[in-house]
């Protein structure tokens, strides 16, 4: 029994959103619903599913669709104002089943020249084995996105703030430009979470997310999703969902419901202490630079101030002695793990050296390689904060900054 929630606001929306009293215990928690099987009428569901998804059977094979992801996706829908949602095993589910979905041999897809790892790697990888055409542009460049236009450009795919060193884009300048060649613009906004840019109301076509970070925001649980309009959502979910087979399981979906219940707390919170924590760092004389959308040092401050609620809990630096520097962390630190990904209670700081990731991931060309210099140096380190007192960040790093 859900509420209606229309004209609510969006903490109301975060936490009745999706799930509603239980007709058969009266629980206003959702349970947790793992049975892979559904029965149904005689004659309503066959052995395809194509016979059953989305018509009148609301479950039949747990893979097809199941309880909890329905209320997940539902909870989704209306956090991003988007007409439908489908939710995946991993955020890389997600963007891998969206490209593959979306993309045919013969396409070109148009990527940001820095995004996630997994997501470089795949699109320069897999991607063109199949034989989809895939080169990079400078997304916040609509100039470089523009000159690499090609008649067969199907998408654009970018992130914001990406990943890992926190540029942006303009996302209602860039689906312009994609709209207007006939393209799709999806953008992954793991960074950002709903609480803080809403992709599809500035004219993205898609949005993805990876759930298992800010969304869930436990550490606790792997997840992916992708937002947008109902007809190809309803194709995601028939082909890749239902074929590729990337189910995101009852138990995270309950935890990642659980997790959104708090989203626009600790996006907040995450904002505070990272403003903290970035104000700390740029005033420290042994840093170089700091890259946070929430200080006005940022390049595109302006346009963080326009596009994004709160500027989010992550941080890229850079230091005097990237060497030393890294030797510090081994022993100074007491509250921050050496860890990778983001987005939960506990802070993490991450390395990032540039010639290891041109090497593994980027490859990019000289002109894209030189502009990712420009912006990111030799290497930085990315903090993603959590909700520790930021006062405890701040000494955490201080200790680590005085083998300096
Ligand atoms: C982590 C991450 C992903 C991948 O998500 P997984 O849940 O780890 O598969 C995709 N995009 C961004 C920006 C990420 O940070």
């Amino acid at each position: 029994m859900q509420r209606d929630l229309a004209d609510m606001g969006f903490s109301t929306i975060a936490v009745h959103g999706g799930v509603g009293l239980d007709p058969s215990t009266g629980a206003i928690g959702p349970p947790i619903a793992t049975s892979v099987n559904f029965a149904a009428e005689y004659g309503s569901i066959g052995f395809s599913a194509e016979a059953t998804v989305g018509q009148d059977v609301p479950f039949a094979y747990a893979r097809e669709g199941h309880p909890n992801a329905a209320q997940l996706e539902h909870k989704l829908v209306l956090l991003d104002g988007a007409e439908a949602a489908v939710v995946f095993a991993t955020g890389i589910a997600a963007i891998s089943g969206l490209m593959l979905q979306v993309l045919s041999p013969g396409d070109h897809a148009l990527v940001s020249d820095i995004s996630y790892a997994g997501t470089a790697e795949f699109t320069r990888g897999l991607l063109r084995r199949l034989g989809i055409e895939v080169s990079v542009a400078d997304m916040s460049d609509l100039d470089d996105v523009r000159g690499a236009l090609r008649p067969n450009t199907r998408l654009i795919y970018a992130e914001t703030p990406c990943n890992p060193v926190l540029k942006l884009v303009d996302i209602q300048a860039l689906a312009d430009v994609a709209h207007r060649h006939g393209a799709e613009l999806c953008i992954d906004g793991t960074f950002a979470t709903p609480a803080v840019t809403q992709p599809l109301h500035l004219g993205a076509d898609y949005v993805v997310y990876s759930l298992t970070k800010y969304m869930g925001g436990h550490g606790d649980a792997l997840g992916g999703a992708v937002l947008g309009r109902a007809e190809p959502m309803d194709r995601l979910r028939r082909e890749v969902g239902v074929h590729l087979g990337g189910t995101l399981s009852a138990f995270n979906c309950w935890l990642i419901l659980r997790g959104l219940e708090t989203l626009p707390i600790r996006m907040a919170a995450y904002a505070r202490g990272a403003t903290q924590v970035a104000q700390f760092l740029q005033d420290h004389p042994r840093v170089v630079s700091v890259r946070y959308p929430g200080l006005p040092s940022h390049p595109q401050y302006a346009l963080a101030q326009r596009q994004m609620n709160s500027p989010s809990g992550m941080i890229a630096f850079t230091v005097t002695d990237h060497e030393r520097f890294g030797r510090g962390l081994k022993n100074q630190l007491q509250v921050f793990y050496f860890a990778a990904s983001l987005g939960l209670s506990r802070s993490l700081i991450l390395e990032a050296r540039t010639a290891d990731l041109q090497h593994t991931t980027f490859k990019l060309d000289e002109a894209h390689l030189r502009r990712y210099r420009e912006w990111a140096g030799d290497g930085f380190f990315r903090l993603s904060i959590g909700l520790e007192d930021p006062e405890d960040l701040c000494s955490d790093l201080d200790r680590a900054l005085s083998v300096l």
